[in-house]
């Protein structure tokens, strides 16, 4: 089987060195590997992307000396196969309307006192999932904000059955989505949610190793959980470590010095700040 492995960015800011490393982590692997290495540009959400981040991280990955096969693919462009996908969940029955405001469901957490706690925070506490069906036509005819859509994450492992994962640096997991509770899958304005689309996409693109920070170990319980719903094909995982900087913090957009740009325009060569990335030349 041919490895394909991919990098699948945010346009939401400039591309920095923890970037530069995911990016490497794929390509290398694909190069070295007799494998393919695909672009995803990850912009469902209008609110935060750029169009002249896009642009600037493609120039961005071509001048630290990366390439990769076939076309770029733009999650925007897409949102049919995502729409696909969220319905099959909904006829499977795993799928309900969510009318909570955030400040709703930050109240009721206070409430109860003690929340369960996911690896991103406090899990939803299940307001909407009980509704009867009358109740939920009610509230949908009165939600002048629309409402969201959740994964019912108990019935649908129930339905799933048993599932495991293979990551390359840890191992066999047991897959237990239900760490991250009822998760959001789609809302109003933005008809899917990055785990929906992530999931639906490196099936789509034939993604054989999905290579990507260990920031989102944990996401990967669920997408292995929406592979077994959606009867996709599934991928080995290799999460890497994530770059810190001289505080030891992890790298992130506000890190503006470390943007790939500035180092660029500082007058680094590209292979300096592979090197840097965790990339030295071999
Ligand atoms: N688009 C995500 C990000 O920029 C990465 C998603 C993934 O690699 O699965 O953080």
């Amino acid at each position: 089987m041919t490895l394909i492995t991919r990098f699948a960015p945010s346009p939401t800011g400039l591309l920095h060195l923890g970037h530069a490393h995911s990016a490497l982590s794929g390509w290398t692997a694909a190069r070295t590997g007799g494998g393919r290495f695909l672009l995803r540009i990850e912009d469902i959400d209008p609110h935060r992307c750029r169009p002249g981040f896009d642009a600037a991280l493609l120039e961005d990955l071509a001048w630290l000396g990366l390439d990769w096969d076939g076309p770029v693919r733009r999650q925007s462009q897409h949102m049919d196969d995502y729409a696909a996908a969220l319905a099959r969940l909904e006829d499977r029955g795993v799928i309900y309307p969510c009318f909570c405001s955030r400040k709703e469901i930050a109240a009721e957490i206070a409430a109860a006192g003690h929340a369960p706690h996911g690896p991103d925070g406090p899990l939803y506490p299940g307001l909407c999932r009980h509704l009867t069906a009358d109740q939920r036509q009610a509230r949908m005819a009165r939600a002048a904000d629309g409402w969201a859509l959740r994964l019912d994450v108990d019935k649908a492992k129930a339905l799933a059955g048993p599932l495991r994962w293979f990551d390359r640096a840890r191992g066999w997991q047991e897959a237990t989505p239900e760490i991250l509770g009822d998760v959001v899958l789609a809302r109003k304005h933005t008809p899917t949610s990055y785990h929906l689309s992530v999931t639906v996409d490196d099936a789509l693109q034939g993604i054989t190793r999905v290579t990507r920070g260990e920031d989102l170990f944990f996401a990967t319980h669920l997408h292995r959980l929406l592979q077994a719903l959606l009867d996709l094909p599934v991928p080995e995982w290799h999460h890497h470590g994530l770059l810190t900087n001289e505080q030891g913090e992890r790298l992130s957009k506000r890190d503006g010095a470390r943007s790939l740009r500035s180092l660029r325009d500082a007058g680094l060569p590209a292979a300096a700040v592979r090197a840097m990335a965790g990339f030295p030349p071999s």
